[in-house]
């Protein structure tokens, strides 16, 4: 098989690493659009970080901020219409996997005067603003993909577009960011990038080069399962998970994830399960089904894990994740027809048929 690997976003890593590199960002232009989520931005510290290095360097600056968590189309053309009269150089994106993923269709917005969803076609006159991506979840990954999913009501589904330009060209990750996560959205994070790993290191698409990057991703979030479980997280913990995190991003933008991220976004849209929470419940039997034709890599999983089988994995996802979510059959019967239909379900292993996908959700979601 031929394949490229490609790894454009710069990641400075480390505390206080803003404020510490300045000059990188003031090389980006005069005028920065800052995209946010309501108040964690704020909260967690790195807005005043980056506040002090943009007056420092003289660099103006606006802000959007109000980013919803799972971005609607609605929510980034408002974004855009803003980016469009502010006419930035670049975009400065803080906060989860929502701000940076609405940053990228802003930044492409922002060139581009389209209706929303024609961003899917991942054809653009203009090339997107450069961004600066600041995570203050350890989950996504969204810092170094060029992946931007957002919620489309018409099709009541999430959906991505992807292109090449929308990598954040700095990613700064500073774990003093995450300090302040309530453990409800650290351990449903922290699952959703457990889930790009072994997606990804399971994927059709993987290679030598993303398989080293998810192995040693797994080995970190390893090593925080006792703290996850114990639900308290050490400045070591937490910047463990930021970096299993980043590996994770770095993963499935070479490999995409696979079945488990496409029935995931239905137990969102219709449920409104968290992301990482909606993967993890769904992980187990994923691996149970992936085991059947991949056995000796979904056994490396479990054990980077120090898990000894795949029921050990359904205890731990449910003791992280305390509640369940039942299905009636025709909604096992919706989403499964509507994963069919993602490219997602072409890197499973295993060729899942529809019925795959049905037994799946209906054994998760008991
Ligand atoms: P999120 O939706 O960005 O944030 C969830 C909640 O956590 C928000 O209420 C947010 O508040 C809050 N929060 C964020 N950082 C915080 C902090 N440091 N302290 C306290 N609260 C904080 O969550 P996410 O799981 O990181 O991102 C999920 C989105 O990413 C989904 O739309 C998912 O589909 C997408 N995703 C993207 C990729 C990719 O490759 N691009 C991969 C996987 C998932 P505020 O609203 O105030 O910010
Ligand atoms: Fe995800």
């Amino acid at each position: 098989m031929q394949y490229s690997f490609f790894l454009p976003t710069q990641v400075i890593h480390g505390e206080n690493c803003v404020r510490d590199n300045a000059q990188l960002v003031s090389r980006l232009g005069k005028k920065a659009l800052l995209v946010t989520g309501r108040s964690s931005a704020k909260l967690s510290g790195a807005w005043d970080d980056v506040v002090a290095v943009l007056t420092d360097a003289g660099i103006e600056y606006e802000a959007f901020t109000e980013v919803e968590p799972n971005p609607s189309l609605a929510n980034v053309t408002a974004g855009g219409n803003r980016a469009r009269e502010y006419q930035p150089d670049f975009i400065i994106a803080i906060g989860g996997g929502s701000p940076l993923d609405a940053a990228k269709a802003i930044a492409t917005l922002a060139v581009n005067d389209i209706p929303a969803d024609e961003l899917f076609s991942n054809q653009f006159a203009q090339r997107p603003l450069p961004i600066v991506a600041i995570p203050t979840t350890a989950g996504t990954g969204s810092e170094v993909t060029p992946y931007s999913i957002l919620t489309d009501p018409k099709q009541e589904t999430k959906r991505s577009f992807s292109v090449p330009e929308v990598f954040p060209v700095i990613a700064f990750l500073d774990y003093r960011y995450t300090m302040g996560l309530p453990v409800s959205v650290t351990i449903n994070t922290g699952v959703d990038a457990l889930s790009h790993l072994v997606e990804g290191y399971l994927s059709l698409r993987a290679t030598d080069f993303s398989s080293l990057l998810a192995q040693r991703g797994i080995e970190l979030w390893a090593q925080c399962i006792p703290a996850l479980k114990a639900r308290e997280f050490s400045a070591e913990v937490r910047d463990k998970l930021l970096v299993a995190s980043t590996l994770g991003g770095f993963t499935i933008s070479h490999t995409g994830t696979t079945l488990v991220h496409a029935l995931g976004y239905s137990l969102t849209y219709y449920h409104g399960l968290p992301h990482g929470h909606a993967n993890g419940v769904l992980m187990g039997e994923y691996l149970r089904f992936t085991a059947q034709s991949t056995p000796d890599r979904v056994e490396k999983v479990l054990g980077w894990l120090g898990l000894g089988s795949v029921d050990g994995f359904i205890a731990l996802m449910d003791q992280l994740l305390e509640t369940k979510l039942e299905l009636s059959e025709a909604e096992i019967g919706q989403y499964a027809q509507k994963a069919m239909k993602t490219r997602n379900i072409s890197f499973s292993q295993g060729q899942p048929t529809e019925e795959d996908l049905r037994q799946i959700l209906s054994a998760s979601c008991r």
